[in-house]
C-alpha cells in the first residue's frame, strides 16, 4: 500500500495526495508538487480531487500493485 493521505488544501480548496512522511513540516506537498502551509491543511478527503494527483496515485498503483490487480477474475 503506498503511503498518502487525501487531504484538503486551503490555497485552491482542492483535495490533493500528500506523502504521510512529509505530515509535520511546515509545509505540506502533495504528489503534483502543490506545496502548502501545514495550518491551512484539512485533513479531510471531501471536496474535489486534484486531478494531477489523481493520477499519479493511480500511476503509483499500477507500478506498485501490478497489473494483477486490475484483472478482472
Ligand atoms: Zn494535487
Amino acid at each position: 500500500m503506498i503511503d498518502i493521505q487525501w487531504w484538503r488544501s486551503g490555497y485552491d480548496d482542492q483535495v490533493h495526495a500528500f506523502r504521510g512522511a512529509r505530515v509535520g513540516q511546515n509545509f505540506g506537498e502533495a504528489l503534483c508538487d502543490h506545496s502548502v502551509p501545514t495550518s491551512l491543511i484539512t485533513q479531510v478527503d471531501e471536496g474535489r480531487r486534484c486531478i494531477a494527483c489523481l493520477l499519479m496515485v493511480g500511476d503509483l498503483l499500477a507500478t506498485t500493485q501490478g497489473d494483477a490487480l486490475w484483472r478482472a477474475s
